[in-house]
């Protein structure tokens, strides 16, 4: 099977890590040889109620049952959809008040856009060094990484980057800016956290400006950092906020949630300037729905503080700079690129999944699903500790 992966299905880089996958279920991935591999990244943010979470699983049989694709989006009324906006809706602040459903997270960054382009009718934009918001050519454009940019240059122009935590150049938060665009917590970049004070200033510059702040929570949302959303702790509220990954326990469904009056913008002039054929599968969005009911229901949005104390005290010692990020959205900065690369490569082989941040190479990313007990949170901490000591 891996000749035939290698041959017929296009490869991102020369080292794909090329597990067989039999099935998943909760933490834990199966492979087709019989291994047991603990997932500690949640496929990259997306598990955080582990795999097949049953509620999830009964809501997509539930759906399949009644119906797949019916229509374009935002033609039918299609109850999941509905469902889940409502109930998303009821733990937003009021101005964020309408979803526009799409497929994945570099869709909902396109969209977020392209609706800030429409509603201030400017075009400049502001990202910042380090980010990542998806890998289509307007998310490439406002994402601050020139080695993933150049190949692909000419991107959208009069894009600016800023420096992550830095007050320097604000001031180009200017009356020709359309919008804003940031994570809150940066994820690919190297797990940083915004500081609070600079993220309310940031606000204040688009509030003066009448640019619209965009908040990309696609990685750090979904109650990965112990709150629904990263931003709900920062007493900021952005006029636009992407999310996706998460979002659908497991299964592809993005979006972009704004305010009635900014969203009017996709009405008008012409009609139909913004559309998506699957937007919003019917199946994804009771995934979606059935998702966030759990997540509201249980007591995960704790779960992920208290991971992020465990791992906190727990991963201390030789070899460690800091284990840094909120809840769930972690990350264990180590000494050298040499010994990241190793103690990956240790706990692989020892049946625990983790990974890289796309910007750093000395950076482990700690993503474990919120489900998570315990005893085996400890079990692999442990390793991990045991394999730092064994490579440095
Ligand atoms: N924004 C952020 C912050 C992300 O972490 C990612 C995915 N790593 C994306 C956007 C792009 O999402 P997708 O891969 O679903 O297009």
């Amino acid at each position: 099977m891996l000749k035939k992966f290698l041959r017929h299905i296009a490869q991102t880089s020369d080292a794909p890590i090329g597990l067989e996958v039999s099935h998943a279920e909760g933490p834990f991935i199966y492979t087709t040889d019989g291994k047991r591999f603990t997932d500690f990244i949640s496929g990259i943010a997306v598990s955080s109620l582990g795999h097949r979470h049953p509620r999830v699983v009964d809501a997509i049989h539930e759906q399949v049952d009644k119906h797949l694709h019916v229509m374009v989006y935002g033609e039918f009324v299609q109850k999941p959809q509905v469902d889940f906006a409502e109930l998303l809706m009821s733990y937003l602040p009021d101005k964020l008040e309408q979803i526009y459903l799409v497929n994945s997270g570099t869709e909902a960054t396109e969209g977020a856009l392209k609706l800030a382009k429409k509603y201030t009718g400017r075009t400049k934009l502001i990202g910042f060094k380090n980010s990542y918001h998806g890998d289509t050519h307007g998310s490439l454009s406002v994402t601050g990484r020139n080695v993933y940019r150049d190949p692909y240059l000419p991107l959208l122009p009069d894009v600016h980057f800023l420096d992550f935590n830095s007050g320097e150049n604000l001031n180009l938060i200017d009356e020709q800016t359309t919008a804003v665009i940031m994570e809150p917590i940066q994820g690919e970049g190297g797990i940083i956290p915004a500081q609070k004070k600079w993220l309310k200033e940031i606000r204040k510059r688009c509030d003066e400006a009448g640019a619209l702040l965009i908040f990309d929570e696609i990685q750090s949302g979904f109650g990965r950092t112990g709150s629904l959303f990263a931003f709900q702790e920062y007493e900021v509220v952005p006029d636009i906020l992407c999310m996706a990954k998460a979002m659908g326990g497991g299964m592809p469904i993005g979006g972009f949630v704004s305010s009635k009056e900014i969203f009017q913008s996709f009405k008008y002039d012409p009609p139909l300037n913004h559309v998506t054929t699957f937007g919003g599968h019917p199946v994804s969005a009771a995934a979606a729905f059935a998702n966030l009911k759990e997540l509201l229901d249980g007591d995960y949005l704790q779960r992920a503080l208290d991971i992020e104390k465990t791992v906190k005290k727990n991963l201390k010692g030789k070899g460690i700079v800091e284990v840094r990020g909120k809840g769930a959205m972690l990350g264990l900065q180590l000494e050298n690129w040499e010994l990241t690369k190793n103690v990956v490569e240790e706990c692989f082989d020892k049946g625990i999944l983790l990974g890289w941040t796309l910007h750093s190479n000395t950076l482990v990313r700690l993503a474990p699903p919120l489900i998570i007990e315990d005893e085996l949170l400890n079990e692999v901490l442990d390793t991990i500790l045991k394999a730092i000591e064994n490579n440095l």
